[in-house]
Formats: structure tokens, C-alpha cells, sequence
């Protein structure tokens, strides 16, 4: 029975990144992944293939759009959809090389097949995903041992009930991928990141998209200035919103033949036909089969996986890390997550700080976000004063030509400590970075304005934030 020192479940971002991490503390550690590629949601069909989508088609549209304001004509100009698609298959296919070989380097052993806790201590894989699966104790079984287990496996889809997924004409994130032609019309359910994402690429390349949100507002958990914002931005790229609006029913009425052979049901609309259906209601814990029970865990209320602040399951040596436990289902989380936990495993020690998680998503323009939101702060009844600076003040912005968008920072009013910092423009989801590491150190907004800034950088816009919670920004 091939024994190591640590076996990781999952070979996603948060998994992945846990066994390098062990693997240089020094531990024999393997990782199991059922997946013929490593990477996670993640890498296969999440955040990179939908980025290179984004990537691709905001070229299309600013091709088609905004050249001519910069002097630039350009003739007939023609998506060739399965190029980009097949530029995307790419980029994916690199990236999970470049696991493998970073296993290979930190002699990480790699097992393909469903992992499955089998007592204390012990795991058997079995070739080809959880069912069907062969007799436990088959040939094709495998079992293993390692004193410390992390469970990282990631979540799926959620489903809704009424929503007859048949994975293609009405599907999931995984589906709107790759799909080899442009929808005519593209209903969306749920205005999340998913949604807003993949809406917004396939809106790019010319599809009818229709948003439909149980909420009356977008992007819950967004600061609501930010979101009201994304919004009027979405509406102006020609994306239609049904806001309060609860799916109940969609299915594929069996004329597959006809245009447009979906219906989707929604409370206070009448029936929507369209040829697409984007499925974007949020991710579930992915915990079916994993033999919990074997070494006595039981899921929370929300089907994760408890675990106390080191990632400790309760039961010894058995951990729990991202999407399956509590908090936002991020990669870097995740990631953030497998390192400390590894990290206190062998050395005692090891650090998350959940007030200093950025996000983002990646509309046009992004949105990135990072602390407290104005929403929290209220509840939390804390006070605290902020500032607010628009990218038109913004010479770098005017010369790229993407003026919408603001940057909201929030400050202690008493002591003056970053809360908060909210942005909604051009490459938000770079800029954030500054103000998740001034929030790690405890920064005031002060301290932000008081730091330079290159001239003319977007980045000046979180100087001018800053000094606008003073009252004192200097192009405002
Ligand atoms: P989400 O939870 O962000 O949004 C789902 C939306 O669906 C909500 O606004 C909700 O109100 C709405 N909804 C629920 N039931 C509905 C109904 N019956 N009818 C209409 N609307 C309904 O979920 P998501 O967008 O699916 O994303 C899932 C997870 O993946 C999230 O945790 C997200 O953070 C993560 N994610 C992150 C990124 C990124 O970081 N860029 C990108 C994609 C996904």
C-alpha cells in the first residue's frame, strides 16, 4: 500500500497549490485527482477559459467600436468562432502542463481516479469519477495511506429546481464555454459573476442576452454603489435586465429543430423562448462520495465540510480547504487556504486574513473589490467616513478612452484604518492589489495618499480615493 506523509483530494487551485507548498516543507505527498487534467474548475472550465473568452471577444467589440474614435479604420471585420475557441482550448491545455511539471519537479505523485476516505488515515481511488465504480477491493481499486489528509474538492453547479439541465441547450458555466456558434438570444439566470461574465462574452459577439435576477439589484455581496454603477454600464452594452424576477421553469420544449426551442418561466413575465439558457445561480459544495462518514464528519446546514480556524476537520489528521468549507468560493482563497494549512501542519504556523481577500470580476469595465462593504459597515453599525474619486478625473483613463467607473475607499472615521476599497473601471482587478496589501498592513487612508504614484498611471485614482476621504483630492 503506497504510503505518504500527505494526501491531497483535488487537484484544483486550492489542492494543487497545498502539495507544492508541502512538497517544499519537505513531506512525500501525493495529490488525487479524477480528472484527466489537473487544475480544478478553475483552469479546465472556469476562471482562465473564461478570461481568454472575455480577452477575445472584448477585442472583438472594441474592434468593431471604439478604433474609429482613435483614428483607426479597419475593414470588414468577421468572427471566426472557432479559432477563439480553439485559442482558449490552448491556453488551458498549457496551463495544465504547467501543473504537471511543477509536480514533477516538487515529486508530488499524481493518482488519477475518485479519492475516497476509508477510515482514519486512508484513502482508496477508484479509476473513472464516483459512479459507477468497481467493487471496493477490485483490481482497478487503489488504497492509500498518509498520516494528514486535505480535502479540497471544489464545488459544482447549483441547480434550480424547475431548471431541466439537459447540459447543452440549457446548461451550466461548463456549457457556455463552448459553444460552437452565437446564441440568437441567450437567457441568463442569476446575476452573478458567472452570469455577468459569460453574459457579457457572448452579448460581445452579437447574441440577444437577457438577465434574469431573483434580487433587485446585481452582484450581491458588491458594495450596492458599485453595483448599481455595473449595472447602468451592462444596460448600455446592450445586456437586458429582468431584476425581481424568480425563475421557476426552464426546459426545452422538444422541437429542437425550431430556432429558438427554449422556454424559460419566470414570476411576473410572460414565457421567454430563446435558443440558450446559462444556468448561473451559484456553486454547491462538490462533497457527494468522498466517505466522510468513515471518519466521522458530518456537512453543516450548507453541505460543507466544518473546520475550525487551521482547517481542521475534528477528526486528527483530517483537513478541509475552499470551495467544500466556509467563505467566498475563490480560487485564490482557496489557495491562500492550502498553503497555511500545509504550513501549520509542518511548522505550527500559518495565516489567512479574510478582511484582506480581493475580488474580482471581470466584466467591462472589471470590478474589484477588497474588505467591507458600505452595506456591511452600516450593519455592523461602525463608522467610518469615504472617499470617492471617478476615472474621467483620470488622464490615463481619458488616453486609454474608458472613462466610466469610480474608485470608493472606506476608512475608519476614528482612526482613519482602510476598511474597504471598491473599484469599478478599467483593469480594477489589477489596481485592487495595491489596496489588498495597504488592508494586510493595516494601512490608513493616509498612508495610501501620502504614497506616490506614477503619473499618469490608473493607479492614481486610489490616491485621489484616498485623499478624497480627507476632503482633499487634488483633480476632483
Ligand atoms: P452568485 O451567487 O454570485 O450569483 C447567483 C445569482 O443568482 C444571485 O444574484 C442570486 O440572487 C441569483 N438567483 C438565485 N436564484 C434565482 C432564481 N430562481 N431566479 C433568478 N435568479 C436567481 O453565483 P455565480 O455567479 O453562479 O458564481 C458562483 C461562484 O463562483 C461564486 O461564489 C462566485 O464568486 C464564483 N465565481 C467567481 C468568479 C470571479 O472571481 N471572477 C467568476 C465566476 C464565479
Amino acid at each position: 500500500m503506497p504510503q505518504h506523509d500527505l494526501i491531497v483530494i483535488g487537484g484544483g487551485p486550492g489542492g494543487y497549490v497545498a502539495a507544492i507548498r508541502a512538497a517544499q516543507l519537505g513531506l512525500n505527498v501525493a495529490c488525487v485527482e479524477r480528472e484527466a487534467a489537473l487544475g480544478g474548475t478553475c483552469l479546465r472550465v472556469g476562471c482562465i477559459p473564461s478570461k481568454a473568452l472575455l480577452e477575445s471577444s472584448a477585442r472583438f467589440s472594441e474592434i468593431r467600436g471604439a478604433l474609429p474614435e482613435h483614428g483607426i479604420r479597419v475593414g470588414q471585420v468577421e468572427l471566426d468562432l472557432p479559432a477563439m475557441l480553439r485559442r482558449k482550448d490552448q491556453i488551458v491545455a498549457t496551463n495544465v502542463k504547467g501543473i504537471e511539471a511543477l509536480f514533477r519537479k516538487h515529486r508530488v505523485a499524481r493518482y488519477t481516479g475518485h479519492a475516497r476516505l476509508a477510515g482514519p488515515g486512508r484513502v482508496v481511488v477508484t479509476p473513472g469519477g464516483p459512479t459507477p465504480r468497481p467493487p471496493a477491493g477490485s483490481a482497478a481499486t487503489l488504497e492509500l495511506e498518509a498520516r494528514h489528509i486535505i480535502l479540497a474538492p471544489g464545488s459544482v453547479s447549483a441547480p434550480l429546481p424547475g431548471v431541466e439541465l439537459d447540459y447543452d441547450r440549457i446548461g451550466t458555466s461548463t456549457e457556455a464555454l463552448s459553444w460552437t456558434a452565437v446564441p440568437r438570444h441567450l437567457v441568463v439566470i442569476g446575476a452573478g459573476y458567472i452570469g455577468l461574465e459569460l453574459g457579457s462574452v457572448w452579448r460581445r459577439l452579437d447574441a440577444r442576452v437577457t438577465v434574469l435576477e431573483y434580487l433587485d439589484r446585481i452582484l450581491p455581496g458588491t458594495d450596492a454603489e458599485i453595483a448599481a454603477e455595473a449595472l447602468k454600464l451592462f444596460k448600455r452594452q446592450g445586456l437586458e435586465f429582468h431584476l425581481g424576477a424568480r425563475v421557476t421553469k426552464a426546459w426545452r420544449d422538444g422541437k429542437s429543430d425550431e430556432d429558438l426551442p427554449c422556454v424559460v418561466e419566470c414570476e411576473g413575465l410572460p414565457p421567454i423562448r430563446c435558443d440558450r439558457v446559462l444556468l448561473a445561480v451559484g456553486r454547491t459544495p462538490n462533497t457527494a462520495d468522498l466517505g466522510l462518514e468513515t471518519v466521522g464528519l458530518r456537512l453543516d446546514e450548507k453541505g460543507r465540510i466544518p473546520v475550525d480556524q487551521d482547517f481542521a476537520t475534528g477528526t486528527p489528521g483530517v483537513y478541509a480547504i475552499g470551495d467544500a468549507i466556509r467563505g467566498p468560493m475563490l480560487a485564490h482563497k482557496a489557495q491562500e487556504e492550502g498553503v497555511a494549512c500545509v504550513e501549520r501542519i509542518v511548522t505550527g504556523y500559518g495565516h489567512v486574513n479574510y478582511d484582506a481577500i480581493p475580488a474580482v470580476c471581470y466584466t467591462e469595465p472589471e470590478i474589484a473589490a477588497v474588505g467591507r462593504t458600505e452595506e456591511q459597515l452600516k450593519a455592523e453599525d461602525r463608522a467610518y467616513r469615504v472617499g470617492v474619486f471617478h476615472f474621467r478625473g483620470n488622464g490615463r483613463a481619458r488616453a486609454l478612452g474608458q472613462i466610466d467607473g469610480r474608485v470608493k475607499v472606506l476608512a475608519d472615521a476614528k482612526t482613519d484604518r482602510l476598511l474597504g476599497v471598491h473599484i469599478i473601471g478599467p483593469r480594477a482587478g489589477d489596481l485592487i492589489a495595491e489596496a489588498a496589501v495597504a488592508i494586510e498592513f493595516g494601512a490608513s487612508s493616509e498612508d495610501l495618499a501620502r504614497c506616490c504614484h506614477a503619473h499618469p498611471t490608473l493607479a492614481e485614482t486610489l490616491k485621489e480615493a484616498a485623499l478624497a476621504v480627507d476632503g482633499r483630492p487634488i483633480h476632483a
